[in-house]
C-alpha cells in the first residue's frame, strides 16, 4: 500500500511499476484541503472543530504512541463526510466559495475508497520487529543444523 497526497493522479504510474499496490490518500492532506476552504483560516474560531469533524469522518480512532489509527469503512466515511460538510454549511461563515468544489473532489476520493484501508494501518515499528524476530528464529534453526 502506498499513501500519497494526490492518489488518483499518481495511481496509474505507481501501479505500472508495482501492480499489486493500492494507492491511497493520507488523512492529513485530505484534512488540509478542507481547512483551506474555511473562511478566515486560523482566525476562524470554529476551524479546529471543523478539522476534528473532518478527521472523525474518516478515522474511528486516531493513532497514538501505542495504537495505529482505525478507519471507518468506505460507506461509513461517505455518510460521515457528507454530514460533516453539511453541518458546517448550515452553520454559515465557515465554507468559502471554493468549498463546494473541493468537497465534491474529496467526496469522489472517498467514494473510490482512496481514504479507506483494507487492512488497518500497521504500527510503524511493528513489522520490522516481527521481521527481525523471524530472521532470528531462522538463523537459530540454521545454526542448530550445522
Ligand atoms: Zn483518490
Amino acid at each position: 500500500m502506498v499513501v500519497v497526497d494526490n492518489c488518483c493522479h499518481v495511481r496509474g504510474a505507481i501501479v505500472k511499476v508495482f501492480p499489486n499496490t493500492r494507492v491511497v490518500l493520507d488523512v492529513w492532506h485530505f484534512l488540509m484541503r478542507y481547512l483551506a476552504c474555511v473562511i478566515g483560516g486560523s482566525k476562524n474560531p470554529v476551524r479546529s472543530a471543523v478539522g476534528r469533524d473532518i478527521v472523525e469522518a474518516i478515522l474511528k480512532t486516531s493513532a497514538d504512541k501505542q495504537n495505529p489509527a482505525v478507519y471507518w469503512n468506505q460507506e461509513e466515511q461517505e455518510v460521515h463526510i457528507v454530514a460533516a460538510y453539511e453541518k458546517w454549511a448550515r452553520n454559515g461563515g465557515v465554507w468559502n466559495a471554493a468549498a463546494e468544489k473541493v468537497h465534491a473532489d474529496q467526496l469522489a476520493h472517498v467514494q473510490k475508497g482512496c481514504l479507506a484501508r483494507l487492512r488497518q494501518d500497521v504500527h510503524p515499528r511493528k513489522p520490522y520487529r516481527r521481521l527481525a524476530q523471524a530472521l532470528e528464529r531462522t538463523s537459530a534453526i540454521l545454526c542448530k543444523q550445522t
